[in-house]
């Protein structure tokens, strides 16, 4: 369980990248360049880190872990272009770390907090650039999916009405140290400039998809309930007998604006 001196923490989803070629392979895909802007969330030993900050970018890391925050600041202590910052990048304000400028964002993400943590990041679509995270594969798969697959839900509509979802590769467990139970994928997301259905007033459509997919395995007319009447799903054109897992993004985005206009 240990990796030099530091034990690795469990509670922070401590697996750290250990096989060059693979980080290697995450730094081509993120292809960094001296004018960047860039965030990293849980920088860890530094794997990721040390090469991008060779590059000269002006980076942001931030890392939840005191011990290794402290080690990180003694390590890029001669670097003028790195700033650590030791926080929960939960409850971080990227907007502020980066004073409103776009940036680029990535990570080895912390699986136990991967889905919170994205739906945290979304919210600043406007300013980011791309993301390059590793992610498990199952979150990946999820991101991805398309209606009508196990894995399409909540987080596949709400990722794919902000961003392009690009999964790059798979990476095995013996990479990391310690190794995880599962497998991880590095995963490319792009925000859209805009969505790609009118989705009505802000927050509807968290508010529908969170609904519907609350009970997966229930028609519309029964999930949807409190929300909307099977008259009008039907009204929009879409059958109040479909579960969500068969509705398109411009379905969601169709039934989100029947709440912005109520
Ligand atoms: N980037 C390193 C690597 O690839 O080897 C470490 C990746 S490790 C999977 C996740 C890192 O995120 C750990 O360093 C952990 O301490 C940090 N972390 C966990 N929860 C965090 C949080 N809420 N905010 C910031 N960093 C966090």
């Amino acid at each position: 369980m240990t990796q030099g001196k530091h034990i690795a923490r469990k509670r922070f989803g401590q697996n750290f990248l250990h096989d060059q070629a693979v980080i290697d392979r995450i730094i081509a895909c993120i292809a960094p360049k001296a004018n960047d802007l860039l965030v990293e969330i849980g920088p860890g030993q530094a794997a990721l880190t040390r090469p991008l900050a060779r590059c000269g970018a002006e980076l942001h890391i931030i890392e939840i872990d005191r011990d290794l925050a402290t080690t990180l600041s003694k390590q890029f202590a001669s670097y003028q272009n790195v700033k650590i910052h030791q926080c929960d990048a939960l409850k971080t304000d990227l907007s502020s770390i980066t004073a409103n400028r776009p940036f680029r964002l990535l990570g080895n993400l912390p699986y136990n907090i991967s889905t919170p943590l994205l739906f945290h990041v979304l919210q600043w679509s406007d300013l980011l650039i791309d993301m390059h995270f590793m992610l498990q594969k199952e979150v990946v798969d999820r991101l991805a999916a398309i209606p009508g697959s196990k894995t399409y839900g909540r987080l596949s509509v709400m990722a794919q009405f902000r961003c392009t979802v690009e999964p790059l590769f798979e990476v095995l467990p013996k990479s990391f140290s310690p190794a995880p139970r599962v497998l991880s994928n590095i995963v490319r997301l792009i925000p859209l400039h805009s969505p790609p259905a009118d989705a009505g007033r802000e927050g509807q459509l968290e508010r529908v998809v969170r609904a519907a997919f609350s009970q997966r395995r229930k028609t519309l007319r029964n999930s949807l309930k409190s929300l909307m009447n099977a008259t009008e799903i039907t009204a929009a054109g879409i059958d109040p007998g479909q579960r969500a897992e068969q509705l398109s993004l411009s379905q969601f985005a169709t039934l989100a604006r029947l709440l912005s206009y109520d």
